[in-house]
C-alpha cells in the first residue's frame, strides 16, 4: 500500500511541518512523528501512517456506541485506528489507543463489501479516535453512501474547525465524547488544549447530521452538579433534542485506583439532565429504565432496552401513545 500523503498541514524552515488537523498542531521535525503517533514527516512531507489500518474488526449492535437514536436494533461493522489525539488518564481502550497495536489494512472498496457482506447498516469508525483516519474516512463514506450504507463515527471530537467542516457532511452519526466543560480537565487529564474544540465540532455537526453525546463521569473530577449542570446548559443551547448519554466510569489506565462512579452520582446528574434535555441515558451499569427513550411530551415509553437489545414499542420515530415525532434516524 501506497503512503497517503495527510491533509492539512504546513511546511516549516528546516524540513520540518505543523500538523494542521487537530487543536495539537504539532510541530514535527523531519523522521519524526506527531503526538498521535499516526502521522509522520518524512522529507518535509506529512504522511498518514494510519491510512486504512484497523486494530480491530467486529459487528455490533448500534445501541453499543452508544447511539440510541440512530436505527435502533441494527447491527454495524466497527473499525479503529491504532493512536489517539488526546491521552487521557481515564482511556478504556488504551491498549490499542495509547501502545502500538498490530494493524489490519482495509482498502476502501473492501470495506464496502464486508460491510454488505456482514449484513450491517454500514461502518461505524469507532474504539480509539477515527478523525486521525480522516483521509481514509474521505475515501471510505462517500464510497459506503454510494452503496447505501452508512458512516457513522464515535469520536473526542478533537478536531480543528476547517477539517471538522470538511468531514462532518460525509457521515451520517456522531457519538461525541464530552469529557467536561472546563478548559482545565481537557489539560490536566487528557493531554489536550481545552474543551472549546470539542464543543465547536459538536455545533458544527448538529448544525449538519445526527449527534448523540457522552459524558463519562469520574469521580471528584466532573461529577459534581456544577460540572453537570453547566454542561447540559451548554448542551441545551445548542439543541435540547441532542441525546445525551452519562457513562459509568470503571477504573482504568492511570485511573485504576479511582473508585467506579457512584450509582447516586449517575442518578442525580440524569435528574438534572431531564430538566433540560428531551433525551438522557445512563450506560455501563443498570440503572431501571435510564436505557429506555421515552415521549417528551407525555412520557410514555417508546424504546425499550435492556443491555444492548432495542424493542420498538409501535412505529419507530413516533411516541405510541400521543404520536409525537421523536428526533433521530429510524430507518
Ligand atoms: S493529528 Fe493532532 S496529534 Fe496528530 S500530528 Fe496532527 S496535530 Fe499532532
Amino acid at each position: 500500500m501506497e503512503d497517503r500523503e495527510a491533509s492539512y498541514y504546513e511546511r516549516l524552515e528546516g524540513g520540518a511541518v505543523r500538523c494542521l488537523l487537530c487543536p495539537n498542531l504539532c510541530r514535527i521535525v523531519d523522521g519524526k512523528r506527531g503526538r498521535c503517533s499516526q502521522r509522520e514527516n518524512r522529507s518535509g512531507r506529512l504522511v498518514a501512517l494510519s491510512y486504512g489500518r484497523t486494530v480491530t474488526l467486529n459487528v455490533d449492535p448500534i445501541e453499543k456506541k452508544p447511539l440510541y437514536h440512530f436505527m435502533p436494533g441494527s447491527r454495524i461493522l466497527s473499525i479503529g485506528p491504532n493512536g489517539c489525539t488526546l491521552t487521557c488518564d481515564s482511556c478504556q481502550n488504551w491498549g490499542i489507543s495509547q501502545e502500538p497495536a498490530p494493524t489490519r489494512f482495509i482498502p476502501p472498496e473492501e470495506l464496502v463489501e464486508l460491510a454488505a457482506k456482514e449484513g450491517s447498516i454500514g461502518v461505524a469508525f469507532t474504539y480509539t479516535e477515527p478523525l486521525l483516519w480522516f483521509e481514509y474516512l474521505k475515501d471510505a463514506a462517500p464510497a459506503l453512501r454510494e452503496h447505501g450504507l452508512k458512516s457513522v463515527l464515535v469520536t473526542n471530537g478533537y478536531l480543528n474547525e476547517e477539517p471538522a467542516a470538511e468531514i462532518v457532511p460525509l457521515i451520517d452519526a456522531f457519538n461525541v465524547d464530552l469529557k467536561s466543560m472546563e478548559d482545565d480537565f481537557y489539560r490536566k487529564w487528557c493531554g489536550g488544549t481545552g474543551a472549546g474544540p470539542v464543543r465547536r465540532f459538536i455545533e458544527i455537526a448538529a448544525g449538519v447530521t445526527h449527534v448523540e453525546v457522552t459524558n463519562l463521569l469520574i469521580p471528584g473530577l466532573n461529577d459534581s452538579p456544577e460540572n453537570i449542570g453547566a454542561l447540559v446548559d451548554w448542551l441545551a443551547g445548542v439543541s435540547d433534542e441532542i441525546p445525551l448519554h452519562f457513562s459509568r466510569f470503571f477504573p482504568q489506565y492511570r485511573m485504576n485506583d479511582r473508585p467506579p462512579t457512584p450509582r447516586q452520582s449517575l442518578e442525580k446528574a440524569y435528574e438534572i439532565a431531564k430538566q433540560r434535555l428531551k433525551h438522557v441515558y445512563i450506560g455501563n451499569i443498570a440503572i431501571g429504565g435510564t436505557e429506555n427513550t421515552y415521549c417528551p411530551s407525555c412520557g410514555a415509553e417508546a424504546i425499550r432496552r435492556e443491555r444492548y437489545r432495542a424493542e420498538v414499542i409501535g412505529t419507530a420515530g413516533q411516541c405510541p401513545k400521543c404520536r409525537t415525532g421523536l428526533k433521530g434516524v429510524w430507518e
